[in-house]
């Protein structure tokens, strides 16, 4: 049985390793000496977050401290990556509330769609990146790490102009 042998042709200029590395080794030389070049020395130094930055979520409280969520179910339903967890309690006067309320910063995908929907304005997406932890477990918010954050809230959404106008 003959065999056919098909001779690719490759040309030198696509395939040169040197080529490709020399041309790599200019593109480096040439940020070196840009101007324009923009290097943070974090943590020293950091970035001004936009006011619409969406970052770790942060709960906010009545004015005798406690949480303002409503356990209304509607931001875990809305969630696209399915990372909040409510259980809803009610009081001897039917004012429900979060018995358990948990979001897992690591699945969360930062969509600020729980901000959007929360009637009470109580969870927001924050202006905070600074959350690295040693364990999956530990991006993991329950509600009292959610209310004691501080950090400012995205202004995604403006709760002083709640339907934009
Ligand atoms: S920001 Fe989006 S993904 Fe994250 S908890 Fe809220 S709804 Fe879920
Ligand atoms: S949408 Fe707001 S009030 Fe409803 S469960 Fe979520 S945080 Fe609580």
């Amino acid at each position: 049985m003959a065999i056919n042998v098909k001779v690719l042709d490759r040309p030198i200029a696509d395939t040169s390793y040197l080529r490709a590395t020399v041309k790599g080794m200019a593109l480096t030389l040439k940020h070196l000496v840009d101007p324009h070049k923009v290097t943070v020395q974090y943590p020293e130094e950091k970035w001004t977050l936009s006011p619409r930055w969406r970052g770790t979520h942060r709960m906010l409280t009545t004015e005798d401290g406690t949480a303002k969520c409503v356990a209304c179910g509607l931001c875990p339903t809305v969630c696209p990556a399915n990372c909040i967890k409510l259980v809803p309690g009610e009081d001897e006067e039917g004012n429900r509330y979060p018995l358990v309320f948990e979001i897992d910063e690591f699945r969360c995908i930062f969509c600020g769609y729980c901000q959007e929907v929360c009637p009470e304005e109580a969870i927001h997406v924050g202006r905070h990146y600074e959350n690295a932890e040693y364990s999956r477990d530990g991006f993991v918010y329950d509600l009292e790490r959610l209310t004691a954050q501080t950090h400012p809230v995205c202004e995604m959404w403006d709760p002083a102009d709640p339907k934009g106008e």
